[in-house]
C-alpha cells in the first residue's frame, strides 16, 4: 500500500469521530473507511456517510464471502471494515484512517503490523459521561441503558492502550486535532520522506510527545481516574451519582 494505514480507537464518546472529521478538513490525502454496521442509524446519521447500515443476515453473508478486513461485535452490534476500502485508498495512493474498536485494531495489527495505531482518551470519566449524554441529547434520544453500557465498557477498552503507538488525550479539541495532524504529518515524513516544510521541527516534536513511551506522566491521572492505575478513582467511576454539568475544558499540560 502506497499510503499509510492509521487505526484510531477510543472509548465511545471520547471524541474520535469529531477528531477524524476535523483532521480531514485540515489535511488532504487521508481517506476515511466507512464501516458496515448492524446498529441502527443515530440522529442525523445517513447510510453511506457515517456507516453502511445493514442487517445481521447481510453482514454475516459478507463475513462468509470474506469481504471484511476485520469485524467485531461491539455493544451488541456487528461492525466491520470492508476490504474494498483498503483497495480504493491503495489505488488512489491515499492514506486510510480506520475508526475501529480495540478488537478490530488487534485483528488489523496482526495482518498489517506496519499500521500506525492511535488511542484517544477522554480526560476523565465525568467528561466522558457528559460527552455521551450531550451527544445523545443532540441526537434527540437519550437511552440510559445504552449510555451506561458504553460508560461501563470504557475502562476495559482503555486497558488496551499499551497496544497503541500514539496516545491522545482529547481534552481541548483544537489541541487534540493539532496533535492528530502532527502524527499523520510526522508518519508521512518518516515513512515517505514527505516534506513538512518550515513547520517540520515543531510537528515532529508534537508527534513525538504523543508517542506512547512519552506520555506516561500525562496519562497517569487519566488512568487513575478510570481505575486502571491505583484505586483512587472508585468515586469518580460512579457515573450515576452525579448531576450533569456543562463540560469545562482544562489544560492537561
Ligand atoms: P466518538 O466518535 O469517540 O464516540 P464523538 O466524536 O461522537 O465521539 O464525540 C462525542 C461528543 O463529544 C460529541 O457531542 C462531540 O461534539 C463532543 N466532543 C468531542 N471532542 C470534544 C472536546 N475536545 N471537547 C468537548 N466536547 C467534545
Ligand atoms: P458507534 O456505535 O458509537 O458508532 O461505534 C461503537 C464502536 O464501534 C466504536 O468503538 C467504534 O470505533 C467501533 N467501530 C466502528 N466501526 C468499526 C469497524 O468497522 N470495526 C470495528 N471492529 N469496530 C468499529
Amino acid at each position: 500500500m502506497a499510503g499509510i494505514l492509521f487505526l484510531i480507537s477510543a472509548p465511545s464518546g471520547s471524541g474520535k469521530s469529531t477528531l477524524v472529521s476535523e483532521l480531514r478538513k485540515q489535511l488532504s490525502g487521508v481517506d476515511f473507511a466507512i464501516s458496515w454496521t448492524t446498529r441502527a442509524p443515530r440522529g442525523s446519521e445517513e447510510n453511506g456517510r457515517e456507516y453502511y447500515f445493514t442487517t445481521r443476515d447481510e453482514f454475516e453473508q459478507m463475513v462468509k464471502q470474506d469481504k471484511f478486513l476485520e469485524h467485531a461485535e461491539v455493544f451488541g452490534n456487528l461492525y466491520g471494515t470492508a476490504r474494498q476500502s483498503l483497495e480504493e485508498a491503495r489505488s488512489a495512493g491515499h492514506d486510510l484512517l480506520l475508526d475501529i474498536d480495540v478488537q478490530g485494531a488487534a485483528q488489523v495489527r496482526a495482518k498489517m503490523p506496519e499500521a500506525v495505531s492511535i488511542f484517544v482518551l477522554p480526560p476523565n470519566p465525568k467528561v466522558l459521561r457528559t460527552r455521551l449524554r450531550n451527544r445523545s441529547r443532540a441526537e434527540g434520544v437519550v437511552n440510559e441503558s445504552e449510555l451506561y453500557r458504553r460508560l461501563s465498557e470504557a475502562s476495559k477498552e482503555i486497558e488496551n492502550f499499551r497496544q497503541y503507538g500514539y496516545i491522545l488525550v482529547n481534552d481541548i479539541l483544537d489541541r487534540a486535532v493539532a496533535q492528530l495532524e502532527a502524527i499523520v504529518l510526522a508518519e508521512r515524513f518518516y515513512r515517505n520522506g514527505e516534506a513538512i516544510a518550515y513547520r517540520s521541527r515543531r510537528v515532529l516534536e508534537v508527534a513525538a510527545a504523543c508517542m506512547q513511551s512519552n506520555t506516561q506522566e500525562r496519562l497517569k491521572p487519566v488512568l487513575e481516574a478510570f481505575g486502571i492505575l491505583g484505586d483512587s478513582s472508585q468515586q469518580e467511576l460512579n457515573f450515576e451519582d452525579e448531576t450533569d454539568e456543562p463540560e469545562e475544558e482544562s489544560d492537561d499540560d
